[in-house]
């Protein structure tokens, strides 16, 4: 089978496989609609190091080709969103409630990790039962496709910071990623949102899903406009989906005492991060640092999905690039790492 895959640093191409085997809790699935993601870009520049011939991809929608003979909620045909995280359920971190880590951190991180990704013409999904989740009749696979990653992780972002009722938020990076975040702290109550960023389509969409500011970084350091907008006090979440380092340190600093910080945001430098000591208390200040990956899992997916047919949330508004059939990735991989100023997220329409 055809595999669009990492060859060597700053590099992807074409790579040949064999079809994975499926084991008797696995599926195998076929790609309906694909979607790259920042992370790729961040793998190709060699993040984590030079994945020599491993299959990119972890967003998407598909069509279950075969499962193994344990599994028994899915069958060849069954229309499938593909969560970009996929742990092993059986694995004692999931049982102690860290599913995204199971068998080492970040270990439910498996496409492109620790195995083929899904820019692949079949997919293996280990445990099916588990990781897989119905798309729902009526819910176009392109819109599912914005439900494996962008969602999960926007919404992540608004979990960690624990938004409540009322509370100012700040979303720092309002890609497709910090848009969905400001979507997940508009429905767990926020008032004022804050969003940090600056293409025009990303700060459209951020109005239209509930930002109440825009800050543009590129007008001056966004801790001083952030903290001149609430009369000097911060705000009592932030969200960090984009920026630096230096954007981590900017975050501590328009938190108000009591705040949270939870970030989603891929580092993609070993430095370390600058934690500013006075706007810490000096260690005391009562200023929660979290960051986490999302979690994945057939019943959150079951949820996110729900929201849609709800009219809750429609995560299609992310799709700016359309791509037709399965051999248009790299061209769909490119445009996400030249970020062309109208691009929020690119997909691939695949066709069998
Ligand atoms: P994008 O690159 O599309 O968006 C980044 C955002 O950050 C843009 O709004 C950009 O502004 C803004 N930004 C850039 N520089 C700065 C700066 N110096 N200060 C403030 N804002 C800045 O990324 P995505 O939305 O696709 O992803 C966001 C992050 O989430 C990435 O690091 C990605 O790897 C990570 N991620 C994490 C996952 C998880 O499970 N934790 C899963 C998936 C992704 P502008 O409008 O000017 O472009
Ligand atoms: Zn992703």
């Amino acid at each position: 089978m055809k595999v669009y895959a990492m060859v060597g640093i700053g590099k992807a191409d074409w790579v040949e496989k064999p079809k994975p085997k499926c084991g008797p809790l696995d599926a195998l699935v076929r790609p309906l609609v694909l979607a790259p993601c920042s992370s790729d870009t961040h793998t190709i520049k060699g993040v984590l190091g030079v994945l020599q011939d491993r299959g990119l991809g972890h967003e998407g929608t598909g069509i279950v080709d075969e499962v193994g003979e344990l599994v028994k909620d899915f069958k060849p045909g069954d229309r499938v969103i593909i969560p970009a995280i996929t742990p092993d359920w059986l694995s004692e971190e999931a049982q102690d409630g860290w599913q995204q880590h199971t068998h080492g951190m970040l270990g439910g991180y498996k496409f492109t990790t620790q195995k083929d990704g899904v820019f692949s013409e079949f997919i293996h999904i280990n445990e099916a039962d588990g990781n897989l989740a119905h798309l729902p009749e009526g819910v176009d696979p392109e819109v599912g496709a914005m439900l494996s990653d962008m969602t999960p992780t926007g919404f992540h972002g608004a979990e960690l910071a624990n938004v409540r009722f009322g509370d100012d938020v700040a979303v720092i990076g309002i890609g497709p990623v910090g848009l969905m975040a400001v979507q997940g702290a508009v429905l767990r109550g926020a008032g004022r949102i804050f969003a940090v960023g600056s293409r025009p389509n990303c700060v459209e969409i951020a109005k239209e899903f509930g930002a109440t500011h825009i800050i543009d970084y590129h007008n001056g350091d966004i801790d001083k406009q952030i903290l001149d907008l609430t009369d000097g006090k911060g705000v009592d979440r932030v969200i960090l989906a984009g920026g630096n380092q230096e954007t981590f340190t900017q975050s501590i600093k328009i938190m108000k005492p009591g705040g949270t910080l939870g970030n989603i945001n891929y580092f993609d430098s070993l430095e370390p991060l600058k934690i500013p000591m006075l706007e810490w208390g000096m260690g005391m200040g009562h200023k929660d640092i979290r960051g986490g990956l999302m979690p994945g899992g057939r019943e959150r997916m079951r949820r996110l999905a729900n929201m849609v047919v709800a009219g809750r949330i429609n995560p299609g508004r992310l799709v700016t690039h359309r791509y037709e059939g399965f051999d248009k990735i790299p061209e769909a991989v490119q445009v996400m790492s030249d970020k062309p100023k109208d691009l929020i997220k690119p997909v691939v329409i695949c066709e069998w």
